[in-house]
């Protein structure tokens, strides 16, 4: 079979394992593997394109190429394995930030090969204009959530200057089209050896790629840092339109459909989280929420609560029929998922009926809780959706909200002035009795105020989950 046809047949295996990957990744139980045939299905594209490509090679080129795949591989493994699950939307937000990088670097690559055609000169500065933005954005989005730049920058009337170096960027781009394609010529003539880039035209595509890389700081740095797992997956959007722009302009199947699926799955979920917590992306990138430490209102106590014993909840719980956990950000920071499925089978062992309430977005990702919750191996069928539990409070003796705070907040149904009115929530308040665990009456993501402390059936169990739950772990042991 001739080289290319062979590299065309991997290309589209390549393509076919990322869709199926792609289903595969929306179920739980069968994300990891969907993750390993998209993998495998990338692999096989990388090395096809290297060693099915139409021409010469010089073997340093080779040497080049499989020091970075070397390096790549290394770093991001070690990355990887490195780090803690609550520190997972930092990493996503460096590893697009770099398929950003990338395709704005195809594009400073190729405007220089590519003078007189219009299709390409699109396909190239959407790449280089679109990559830069999502390059420059990750990298202060992973500032932000690492605390690096914990307040947001915000420049007077910010939106109206971004809103200008947009219209100008935009201007710019359609300008820079336009003299190196084929219509305009300013940027490009005809030589011998045919369309040659006119002398400093380079210039022109520096300058692009370094306004949009400025862009791309000054649409993050005002959005507060809470809000950047919105952004991240925005950003991660980006990164897959400009990949498929790179797609375009090789003509490569594989990178085309892998970055229209990157694209549209970012899309999608970020469309996802907005509904979530009811604000709409433009509250997002122009608002100011979550993003003052100040916000946190919630430290201070308004009002009476009543803090309960381990050896309380141990007796109140033994005698229960039904507990339904609710876990939250802080079950993850706490790493308690094992001590929370041992509290969970010690209870069942004792004739209670135990379920754990998702919220779609308790944690910081989507899929939080799923991931943490099947690590300590808690039963899928334990698991359930927010809109299948909230009739099931009625009948509950016991809700434990560990680490969890915004999710359960009464605010989003009762008070029209709170920032996450309109957000659907746990209706733990429907249940017998409330005891939440958390270490302090510190607010959550919002930074406000929780009522459902106050409640009278709410009893507060302070401290950090982990110790908490072995504490009343130990309590459940004890009691004959
Ligand atoms: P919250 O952020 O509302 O609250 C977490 C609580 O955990 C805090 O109040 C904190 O209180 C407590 N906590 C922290 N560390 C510990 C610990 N070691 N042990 C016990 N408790 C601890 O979390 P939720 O999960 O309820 O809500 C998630 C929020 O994140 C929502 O507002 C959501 O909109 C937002 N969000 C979620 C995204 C997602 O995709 N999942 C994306 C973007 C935003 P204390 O300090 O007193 O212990």
């Amino acid at each position: 079979m001739e080289k290319f046809a062979l590299l065309e047949i991997i290309y589209l295996i390549g393509s076919v394992t990322f869709i199926i990957g792609l289903k595969m990744m929306g179920n739980a139980r069968s994300a990891r593997n969907g993750n390993l045939i998209a993998a495998a299905g990338m692999i096989a594209a990388i090395f096809g394109t290297i060693f099915l490509h139409e021409g010469e090679v010089q073997p340093v080129v080779y040497a080049l190429i499989f020091g970075a795949i070397g390096l790549g591989t290394v770093v991001g493994w070690m990355t990887a394995k490195r780090v803690q699950m609550t520190k997972m939307p930092e990493l996503v937000s460096m590893f697009n930030g770099m398929g950003g990088a990338c395709a704005a670097l195809i594009g400073l690559m190729e405007f220089e090969h590519n003078a007189g055609s219009t299709g390409a000169m699109i396909a190239i500065v959407a790449g280089t204009v679109i990559g830069s933005i999502s390059f420059s954005g990750s990298i202060i989005a992973f500032l932000k959530l690492n605390g690096t730049m914990n307040k947001p920058i915000r420049l007077p009337s910010y939106n109206i200057i971004n809103t200008i170096m947009m219209a100008g960027v935009l201007i710019f781009s359609g300008w820079v089209v336009y003299a190196a394609s084929a219509n305009g010529g300013s940027l490009w003539m005809q030589s011998a050896a045919g369309p040659e880039l006119a002398h400093g035209a380079m210039l022109f595509i520096y300058i692009l790629f370094a306004v949009a890389i400025i862009y791309g700081i000054l649409f993050t740095v005002p959005i507060g840092g809470a809000d950047m797992p919105v952004v991240i997956s925005l950003l991660n959007s980006f990164t897959g339109l400009a990949a498929a722009f790179g797609g375009f302009l090789y003509d490569n199947k594989i990178m085309l459909t892998g970055g229209i699926l990157v694209g549209s799955a970012g899309t999608l979920l970020t469309l996802v989280m907005c509904k979530a917590m009811n604000r709409p992306l433009s509250n997002v990138i122009f608002g100011a929420f979550g993003g003052s430490s100040s916000a946190a209102s919630g430290t201070e106590v308004k009002g009476s609560i009543k803090d309960s014993s381990a050896t309380d909840i141990a007796i109140l719980m033994n005698y229960s029929k039904k507990v339904v956990i609710v876990p939250g950000y802080g079950l993850a920071v706490a790493q308690a998922q094992h001590v929370i499925h041992e509290l969970e089978q010690l209870l069942e062992d004792r004739g209670v009926e135990v379920k754990y309430a998702i919220h779609p977005v308790a944690g910081r990702m989507p899929g939080h809780m799923n991931v943490l919750l099947a690590e300590s191996n808690v039963a899928y069928e334990k698991l359930v959706e927010m809109e299948d539990i909230n009739p099931e409070f009625d009948q509950t003796d016991v809700v434990l909200v560990v680490g969890a705070n915004d999710v359960v907040n009464p605010a989003a149904k009762t008070d029209p002035s709170s920032p996450i009115y309109g957000m659907p929530i746990l209706e733990v308040d429907r249940a017998k009795n409330i005891i939440v665990n958390k270490r302090s009456m510190s607010a959550g993501y919002a930074g406000i105020d929780n009522l459902l402390f106050y409640d009278t059936k709410c009893s507060m169990f302070f401290g950090d989950a982990k110790k908490a739950l072995t504490e009343l772990v130990n309590e459940i042991k004890n009691l004959s």
